[in-house]
């Protein structure tokens, strides 16, 4: 079976969009979001209930997380806050009921699906290096863990030595006896300088994985943000994709 995961959509409406019309081209079956419904972006309420009515499995990120009022947003950066003021005063109360509706993490077959790590996911730990990666391995049972939170499409491979490696490659080949933690990028915001939406198709069957950079239009979303008045950083950032 395939499945879609997707992550860090933002508020990107035009993004999600483009990314759930790629996933039915590519016949994927179930669609799992890993957080981060809102925050950046200005279409917040129609990307929570898109999210809500496309996907299986649906998890909160920190954004999510705040623009419900659950958590303080001094950690976050002058940017993000500016943004999260802004989608806090624009959230509708159904988009927060649907929100409340979305787990802290999940299990599906041999994946553990979490927004940032395993270890203490409320932390918002990223994982970026092998160092960081090492100490998340000890935190999951399953073959893979999938995660968004960085932005950055990149995995990490454990040997049956306990070895581990880190990839940037558009496509991850299976290993028996290996274990994987798996960051599938962002649909909305992606930062690895390339502005494309980023998910990832996975097979069940063959443990394989595929990134899927998807082309929307950014000018639009763009244009969007400018009338919103939101951050010109944040905005700026989309066409370059860092
Ligand atoms: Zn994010």
């Amino acid at each position: 079976m395939k499945i879609a995961l997707i992550s860090d959509v933002h508020g990107n409406l035009e993004a999600l969009e483009n990314v759930l019309r790629d996933i039915e081209k590519q016949g994927a079956e179930k669609i799992h979001f890993l957080g981060d419904a809102v925050g950046y972006g200005c279409n917040p309420n129609e990307c929570v209930k898109l999210i809500s009515n496309h996907c299986d499995i649906k998890l909160l990120g920190n954004h999510d997380f705040a623009a419900m009022g659950l958590e303080s947003i001094e950690n976050f950066n002058q940017m993000a806050k500016a943004s999260m003021d802004w989608t806090q005063t624009k959230l509708k109360p159904k988009s927060v009921r649907l929100l409340a509706d979305f787990d802290m993490d999940a299990v599906f077959l041999d994946y553990y699906l979490v927004h940032s790590s395993p270890t203490e996911p409320e932390k918002w730990r990223y994982i970026l290096s092998i160092d960081q990666a090492e100490d998340h391995f000890e935190k999951f049972s399953q073959t893979f863990c999938f995660v968004g939170h960085s932005h950055s499409p990149t995995y990490f491979e454990k040997d049956p030595e306990g070895y581990i490696t880190q990839h940037f490659k558009p496509e991850m080949e299976y290993n028996r006896g290996y274990r994987y933690i798996i960051n599938i990028g962002s649909v909305g915001q992606p930062r690895d300088n390339d502005p494309r939406a980023c998910y990832v198709i996975a097979d069940t069957d063959t443990n394989s994985i595929i990134y899927r950079r998807v082309e929307y239009d950014i000018n639009k979303t763009q244009d969007k943000m400018r009338k919103a008045k939101l951050p010109d950083f944040l905005i700026e950032r989309l066409a370059v994709g860092a």
